[in-house]
Order: structure tokens, then C-alpha cells, then sequence
């Protein structure tokens, strides 16, 4: 069971035990720990949990499942939290994306863009973008391939109700620790090829909880660390 009590208690020890890593990481490659933002990926975690960790003053969230995610995002309204959607955008979900979540992170489909913007509640802020790269080049990965990425990023800055903050990847689990690094380190170069077309951007939403240090030497801005917080998922 994963909303026990022990698994309660153990939340916020986990949660500092990977605040201390993020610090560690940053310190190691001359960076400052607060340009590294801590996104606690709550997907098939009970809200009991997710209250632990925000007692333990977290307050940014990620969720992939949707169907999963909105029972948790309506009974946690009023909580001072910003949710975050991590998973694979369906078109017939967009709207509830738009109307529930502050930031989207794998963004890779112009018509999906398109929809979130036209959807986007007009009393809420714009919703903040990463598009996700496809780096390892697999076919069943999300992400857009890397030479598609610049038509796609100009055409989504353009978007009225989106705000690009930058981009995002999921290494091939399966690679070695060099190679996701330097998938890391590609996914910085994109960034920097798009500011140097004129884009503001300042997201690189990369690492999770088996290669975050990586992800932090190579200049990640978000690590999305679900595990190493709330324990296994089952
Ligand atoms: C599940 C998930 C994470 C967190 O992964 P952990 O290995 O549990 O830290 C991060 N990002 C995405 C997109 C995920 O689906």
C-alpha cells in the first residue's frame, strides 16, 4: 500500500533526501540550486501522499494519466499547488488539460497547440509549454525529431494563450548512463539554437529519478522525480 502510514511519514525524509541531491548536483557544476526546480510526479498516487509532500512544503506537481489526474486536481482545489501535465496529449483531452493544469511538458504536435490555445480559460493565465524531443530517435517515443523542432517551436511561441518556456526530453531507459547524458547535453544545444533564433526560453524540464544528476550537470531547469519521492510504484 502506498498510502500507509509508514509510506507517509517516510515522504518527507525522501523529499529532503532528493532537495539535498538537487543541491549536491547543482554545487558540483558551479550552478546555482535554485535555478533547479523540484516537480514531485504524483501519477497513481493517492492524494493522502500528495498531501504528505506538501506538508512538507512541495507545491509544483506532475501527473500523466488524466483520467487519474482530475480527481485529484478537483479535490485539491484551493491548495495552493501547480500541477503540471507530464503524459502523452490525446486530442479529444486537450481541453481539460487546458483548464486544469498550469504547464504542459510533452508538447509535440502543432494541431495539439493549437487546440490548448483556443481552449485555454481567458481568466486564467497563458498555459506554459515545453515541447518534447524525441532524442534516442525511437519510433515509440513521444517527442518531435530535432530537425522538425524549430518549425514547430516558432509556430507554438506564435500561439496566443500558450506561453514556450522551453523543452523537455525522456531518455531511452534502456541506454547507457554516457548516452542519456549526452542526450541531456543535445537537448541544451536545441535550447540554445532556438534563443539564438530570437525565442525566449528558459526550461530545460529534464532528469528524473535515475539519471537527475546527470540532467542537473547538463543544465536541467525541472527535474520531474516521481520514485525517489513517493517510493516504487507497485
Ligand atoms: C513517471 C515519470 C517521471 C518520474 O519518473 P521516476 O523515475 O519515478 O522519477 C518523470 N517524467 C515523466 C514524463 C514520467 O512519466
Amino acid at each position: 500500500m502506498t498510502n500507509d502510514i509508514r509510506s507517509m511519514n517516510e515522504i518527507p525524509e525522501r523529499l529532503n533526501s532528493v532537495r539535498e541531491r538537487i543541491r549536491a548536483a547543482a554545487a558540483a557544476s558551479g550552478r546555482d540550486p535554485d535555478q533547479v526546480t523540484l516537480l514531485a510526479v504524483s501519477k497513481t498516487r493517492p492524494v493522502s501522499d500528495i498531501l504528505a509532500a506538501h506538508a512538507a512544503g512541495q507545491r509544483r506537481f506532475g501527473e500523466n494519466y488524466l483520467q487519474d489526474a482530475l480527481p485529484k486536481v478537483r479535490g485539491l482545489d484551493g491548495a495552493d499547488i501547480e500541477w503540471h501535465f507530464i503524459g502523452r496529449l490525446q486530442s479529444n483531452k486537450t481541453a481539460e488539460v487546458a483548464h486544469h493544469f498550469a504547464w504542459v511538458h510533452g508538447l509535440d504536435r502543432l494541431k495539439h497547440a493549437e487546440r490548448l490555445s483556443t481552449q485555454r480559460p481567458a481568466e486564467l493565465p497563458p498555459l506554459q509549454v515545453c515541447i518534447q524531443v524525441n532524442m534516442s530517435g525511437e519510433a515509440s517515443k513521444g517527442g518531435v525529431a530535432p530537425d522538425e523542432l524549430p518549425g514547430l517551436a516558432l509556430a507554438v511561441a506564435a500561439l496566443p494563450r500558450l506561453r514556450l518556456r522551453g523543452l523537455m526530453t525522456m531518455p531511452d531507459p534502456s541506454s547507457e548512463p554516457q548516452v542519456q547524458r549526452e542526450a541531456f547535453a543535445r537537448l541544451r544545444g536545441l535550447l540554445d539554437g532556438l534563443r539564438a533564433q530570437g525565442l525566449a526560453l528558459d526550461t530545460l524540464s529534464m532528469g528524473m529519478s535515475g539519471d537527475m544528476e546527470a540532467a542537473i550537470a547538463e543544465g536541467a531547469t525541472i527535474v520531474r522525480i516521481g520514485t525517489d519521492i513517493f517510493g516504487s510504484r507497485g
